[in-house]
């Protein structure tokens, strides 16, 4: 999947999807800008959610190896150099939350 697939995917995913949340409230009287707001809410929620689960396949992840420390760093399209370099960073980090 190219990057620009990646990047519109799930702009488009959340068209049928808000429409359909839009057409099910045409049987309770609403206003037409009330049922286009809750169609573009739905359609930023869904797009997001598409966006993240997308997201989820193709992140790395670094950690800060203290368990007790809340610090991670999420990559996505970098190179194995670039991986590297903030899996350091990730590993001595200032602001070290450990207790
Ligand atoms: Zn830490």
């Amino acid at each position: 999947m190219s990057r620009q697939t990646r990047n519109l995917l799930p702009f488009f995913l959340g068209i049928p999807m808000a429409a359909w949340v839009a057409w099910d409230l045409r049987g309770y009287g609403l206003p037409a800008d009330s049922v286009l707001a809750v169609g573009l809410m739905a359609w930023a929620c869904f797009s997001r959610a598409a966006d993240l689960l997308i997201s989820a396949r193709t992140q790395t992840v670094h950690r800060c190896p203290d368990s007790r420390c809340s610090f991670s760093v999420r990559l996505s399209g970098v190179d194995a150099a670039e991986s590297r370099r903030w899996q350091e960073v990730a590993h001595a980090h200032p602001h070290h939350r450990g207790v």
